[in-house]
């Protein structure tokens, strides 16, 4: 099955929604900058689907009771690029704003011209803290110190400072732990340098222990309400909690991994309650196609040896790319309407799919690793065959990957 890379070039510039950034480099509305791939490339490249994020914003806002999203596009974005991925969602209405948790990120969104409100859910130094509130950044604070650094740095920019407090309520990984943040609430509260716009708390995603968490938090709300202390907009709902537990939906859900199309917890449930779709896939070229001679081996460690004479495929990603190394234990990869299965040792920059005894591939056609396309390079059907997370599907995936808006 040979597909051309005319139709590529085809695919990349007809199917385009979304304005590129193209040589004059300006449009109307934030334009998206993309590194394209180049046509004849045999690199792995991700391609992102505006309409799928589209689908999934609304599909998520509709499970939170038409609650707003505060999107999480952290870490690169869950690994499909930070800036193309919040200019893409800047445009939806369900989109609030958005969470990082590096000050690189929070920058990077600002110079795109985004200006929906941006959350730093991360500690920053005195300097950065000064370079982010410029840049109209809003601040997660919970350390006991953070009134005085508020003061200081409010009569340095002579504004308040709009931060969210963040509270531990059973994580003990971030955040003011609970039963000591009430007396530093008040504090605050009390504080002409302090706007408090947001409160917020993050779940273990133990479903008894949730409900503890949340009632932890809502019980210091109440407590605060009760003494004319506002917290701002309460929000604590991670993808997980958006699924599975209602009561935690609060002010606004705070997901990541479901706005991209992946299911959180419990796939198969979790898409009979809502489907999501996929919102990028990870692609390449095959590059070598040869015939195995029986007992013909394959890879690092031989531990695939050929019973049968059959023809294997290279791709050239591997682990260093994200690829899981775990793939050899069941993932498949698409290519034409076909999926193949990964043999022999993922290596660092290759991996290897037995394709049978038809040469049914050739040299240059388009492999799907993960993607919308087939059950089986579903991102969790991908994580579920490897055993690994379906977070590590996305967020390992090499930053250096070209971005193509679909
Ligand atoms: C990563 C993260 C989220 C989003 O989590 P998903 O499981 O991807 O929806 C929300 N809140 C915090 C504090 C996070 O670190």
């Amino acid at each position: 099955m040979q597909i051309s890379r005319r139709k590529f070039v085809g695919l990349a510039a007809t199917s385009s929604l979304i304005p590129l950034a193209l040589s004059n480099g300006l449009s109307k509305n934030i334009s998206v900058k993309v590194n394209q791939a180049s046509e004849n490339s045999f690199e792995p490249w991700i391609e992102i689907d505006a309409a799928a994020l589209r689908y999934n914003a609304k599909k998520i806002a509709a499970l939170s009771g038409n609650r707003q999203i505060l999107a999480v596009i952290k870490n690169n974005a869950y690994g499909l690029g930070t800036v193309e991925i919040a200019k893409i969602l800047n445009d939806f209405p369900e989109i609030m704003g958005f969470a990082v948790v590096k000050t690189e990120a929070c920058i990077k969104i600002r110079e795109a011209g985004i200006t929906k409100p941006v959350l730093l859910m991360a500690l920053a130094n005195d300097k950065d803290e000064y370079d982010l509130v410029s840049q109209d950044i809003q601040l997660s604070i919970y350390t006991d110190d953070a009134q005085k650094r508020m003061e200081k740095l409010a009569s340095k920019l002579q504004k308040p400072i709009n931060v969210h407090l963040y509270l531990d309520t059973g994580m003990s990984r971030m955040g003011m732990p609970y039963h000591r943040a009430y007396p530093w609430i008040q504090t605050l509260a009390a504080s002409k340098s302090v706007d408090i716009v947001g409160t917020f708390m993050g779940f273990t995603e133990e479903p008894d222990f949730d409900k503890e968490q949340l009632k932890r938090f809502t019980d210091l709300a109440e407590k605060a309400a009760k003494d004319g202390i506002s917290l701002g907009k309460l929000h604590a709902a991670s993808s997980n909690a958006v699924y599975h537990f209602p009561e935690s939906h609060l002010d606004f859900v705070r997901p990541g991994i479901a706005l991209y199309g992946a299911y959180p917890s419990y796939a198969e449930e979790e898409s009979k309650k809502g489907q999501l779709k996929p919102a990028y896939s990870l692609k390449t070229r095959v590059v070598r196609v040869e015939k195995l001679r029986v007992g013909d081996s394959v890879s690092y460690g031989r531990n695939y040896i050929a019973k049968k004479p059959t023809w294997v495929a290279t791709l050239p990603i591997g682990h260093s790319d994200g690829y899981p190394r775990e793939s050899v234990a069941g993932a498949k990869v698409l290519i034409g309407n076909e999926v193949f299965p990964v043999i022999g040792a993922v290596s660092a920059s290759h991996a290897i799919l037995e394709i049978g005894d038809e040469k049914k591939v050739e040299i240059g056609d388009i492999a799907q690793l993960v993607g919308p396309d087939h059950p089986e390079v579903h991102p969790n059907a991908v994580a579920q065959a490897a055993g690994v997370s379906v977070y590590d599907i996305l967020m390992h995936m090499n930053k250096e990957f070209p971005k193509v808006l679909v």
